[in-house]
């Protein structure tokens, strides 16, 4: 190992025992002494709160908000029904650690979900996973939820107190959108999984119309761990605006690729090096950071920056759900963008005219310019199609849809009008 990198602390700890999905291990871990200590104290939800903004957290699903901000938009005065969602409709290309956490550590996703509902004052908790978890993963959270009920860490009078949190599981059917946190309401509530109109935000009119909070898995399962060993052990991780760890799924021309959780800040190159290098010793042409919806990076700008919100900002693009795309010399870039494009068309969910026919153009004219049958005109098109998207829709699959066009064309035109045989 090189340096000082620490891996496997936090979400993934319980990986370095050989059942690591049972209540024995979790609790061997510590697992449930930071509810117990919550349930037993009656400790004060603001408390809570404020110790998770203290902290930095960042939510780790895409969008790196702050997480203890996000649960401060609950009004815990009110006593209205209030409801936490966990996301776990992990569907972005590339992204696979909520999977793994899930599969690995769900006690550790049921605890987070019990401590979060507990300090917004919800007393039905919803854990969305997404259509192909039905499966490993779906039978160990399911085994761990059951676990859970039958020790009374989740249900009525937990742990003899008078706290009630009921925690309730639901698979998806496989839709890309329903990642999307008010599409997941929808879903929820039986509906066809479309994004709402925002505002109202979910947490002044979420699920049922009552404040809800949606987090997702990584960033829940962060939370135990967080609150018995403070802010400031967190803070100690990472950088001053990114601290504490994150797991990253780091797939593409890789010899070991998986699911690697460093501290943030951690230099790419460690994370590459890590994951084995890059196959066969090649050159890394381009890297996509944190899923396929966020600005590629050639691999010559990204060898020299660290993992974290900023500097991958500073670079151009996003750090996103932390799903990092290895690709070698010899990858066709036009065929890659070819083929995300052909995903943000099918996944559309068609409400706004910009995203449904965007996507749909974009897709068609990079299969036109493979076909050999493009032009510079076509290449003119593509270039001015992402502006026409971004920001002019309900939701974020606007941009995500648009954003890989603009930066694969950015960096790597060339490709594109290599593709043109015959130029007007
Ligand atoms: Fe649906 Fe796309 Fe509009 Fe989002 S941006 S609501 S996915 S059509």
């Amino acid at each position: 190992m090189k340096n000082n990198i620490r891996i496997n602390e936090l979400c993934f700890s319980t990986l370095s025992s050989n059942n690591p999905n049972s209540l024995e291990t979790y609790l061997s871990q510590g697992g449930y002494s930071t509810w117990k200590k919550i349930v037993n104290d009656f400790t004060d939800k603001q408390e809570i709160i404020d110790l998770v903004v203290k902290s930095g957290l960042r939510g780790r699903g895409g969008a790196g908000f702050s997480t203890g901000k996000k649960w401060s938009f609950i009004n815990l005065e009110s006593d209205e029904i209030k409801y936490l969602v966990c996301n776990a409709d992990e569907s972005e290309p590339g992204t696979c650690k909520d999977r793994d956490i899930l599969r690995y550590n769900p006690h550790a996703v049921i605890e987070g979900m019990l401590i979060a509902s507990y300090a917004i004052g919800a007393n039905v908790s919803y854990c969305y996973l997404r259509g192909e978890f039905m499966g490993e993963v779906y039978k160990n959270f399911k085994q761990a939820l059951n676990e859970a009920y039958s020790n009374n860490f989740v249900g009525n009078n937990i742990l003899g107190s008078e706290i009630n949190i009921e925690l309730h599981d639901l698979i998806g059917a496989g839709a890309y959108i329903v990642g999307e946190e008010t599409a997941m309401l929808e879903s929820i509530e039986g509906k066809k999984g479309f994004p709402r109109y925002k505002p109202p935000f979910p947490a002044i009119k979420g699920l049922f119309n009552s404040p809800t909070i949606i987090n997702n898995v990584e960033t829940l399962a962060s939370i135990p761990k967080i609150i018995s060993n403070g802010p400031i052990w967190f803070n100690s991780i990472g950088t001053k605006d990114s601290p504490g760890f994150k797991c990253f799924s780091v797939s593409g021309h890789v010899n070991k690729p998986g699911n690697y959780e460093v501290p943030l800040g951690t230099p790419f190159k460690d994370l590459l090096e890590l994951a084995g290098g890059v196959k066969n010793n090649k050159k890394i042409k381009a890297v996509i950071p944190g899923g396929s919806s966020v600005p590629v990076l050639p691999g010559n700008i990204i060898m020299n920056i660290n993992m974290d919100y900023e500097s991958i900002a500073n670079a151009g693009s996003l750090l996103g759900s932390g799903a990092v795309i290895i690709m070698d010399e010899n990858t066709n870039m036009v065929k890659v963008l070819h083929r995300i494009a052909r995903f943000y068309y099918s996944e559309s969910c068609g409400q706004c005219t910009p995203c449904r026919e965007g996507t749909g153009w974009m897709y068609k004219i990079i299969d036109k310019l493979l076909s050999g049958k493009g032009s510079l005109k076509d290449i003119e098109t593509l270039e001015s199609l992402p502006n026409m998207i971004a920001s002019s829709t309900i939701c974020a699959f606007g941009d995500a849809a648009a954003m890989p066009v603009e930066s694969f064309i950015k960096y790597y035109k060339n490709e594109f009008l290599n593709y043109i045989k015959n130029e007007d």
